[in-house]
């Protein structure tokens, strides 16, 4: 009897250490488990689910945004009217590649869909530009220390057959006051976007990665016009002192001012009428190389968290 009672006793003791054995076993497997998924979960972090503001990558043409977003990692592509999105990262940061199609207006209103959408720490608009000054050739590249709309213009008064003469033309100022600006003598001034600083100086800090031509600090022009008159090409450098032209640079950074996110406008010369250089596309690829460049010692420079 007491052997028997003995007996399960010892079996009662090893019943409990098989339970305790795998009890500690469930709990080491779900420690396990819990740890892998958050390790997953970071390792996964995409663009959208990351707390850090992206920086926002403009490009109006597939040439001139589609060799950056090649190299982004994890991407995924996002669509808003016809603009399209690339979200992906950079050297684990994220970064938002933005095709928003040529000209002035689709570039304001993809800068304000992506200001709202994304809210990017900054904005590059990038891409190609026809040169004004002669001494700048293709494939060299203006920083934007400058920007502004050269197609917002006002004209003489001129009666019937009194004729046309651009060369009279004066800038209009659209964001001098909410008055108009057709009688406001005040509104006659050339408005100018600054480059960021921040912006400029990682753009600087790199520009001797560029081997394709130089890199200079400038003045970009923009309007829905292609300039093919070298006399009111001139007129512009002279009047507003442009380096480049191009159709999208200060639409991108008048609504970037109005919602206080730093911009830079960064342009290849493709073309240049003035000194004769032909248009070659391959500069678009070259200027997203360098603007990738740009993007990765600006990343180095922000806060790591
Ligand atoms: N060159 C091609 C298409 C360019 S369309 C053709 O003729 O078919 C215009 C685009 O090129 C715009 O996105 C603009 O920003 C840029 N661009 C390059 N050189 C320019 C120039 N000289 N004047 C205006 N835009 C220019």
């Amino acid at each position: 009897m007491k052997a028997i009672f003995q007996q399960t006793k010892e079996q009662r003791k090893r019943l409990f250490n098989n339970y305790a054995l795998l009890a500690f076993i469930t709990v080491l497997f779900l420690l396990l488990v819990v740890g892998c998924s958050s390790s997953s979960q970071s390792e996964t972090e995409t663009a959208q689910e990351s707390s850090k503001q992206p920086i926002m990558v403009q490009g109006p043409m597939p040439i001139e945004a589609e060799k950056f977003a090649e190299r982004l990692k994890d991407v995924e592509k996002e669509k808003s009217g016809t603009f399209v999105f690339y979200k992906g990262t950079v050297n684990g940061y994220p970064v938002i590649v933005a095709k928003t199609g040529k000209g002035m207006e689709n570039t304001a209103a993809a800068t304000a869909v992506a200001i709202e959408k994304y809210d990017p720490i900054a904005i590059i608009n990038q891409g190609t530009s026809g040169g004004h000054d002669p001494d700048l050739h293709v494939f060299d590249i203006v920083l934007g220390k400058r920007t502004v709309n050269i197609g917002s213009l006002k004209t003489e008064q001129r009666g019937e057959n009194e004729g046309i003469d651009a060369t009279e033309w004066k800038p209009m100022d659209l964001m001098a006051s909410e008055g108009s600006a057709g009688e406001d003598p005040d509104a006659e001034n050339i408005r100018y976007y600054k480059g960021d600083k921040d912006l400029l100086q990682a753009a600087n800090a790199v520009k001797d990665k560029y081997k394709k031509g130089k890199v200079v600090e400038g003045t970009i022009g923009s309007a829905d016009v292609w300039n093919n008159e070298v006399d009111r090409i001139k007129w512009f450098h002279e009047k507003y002192g442009t380096s480049v032209e191009e159709m999208e640079g200060a639409a991108a950074a008048q609504i970037a001012k109005a919602y206080d996110v730093p911009f830079l406008g960064i342009r290849i010369l493709s073309n240049n009428k003035v000194n004769g250089d032909e248009y070659n596309p391959d500069t678009a690829a070259a200027n997203q190389e360098y603007v990738y460049e740009v993007v990765e010692k600006y990343i180095s420079t922000l806060p790591s968290e």
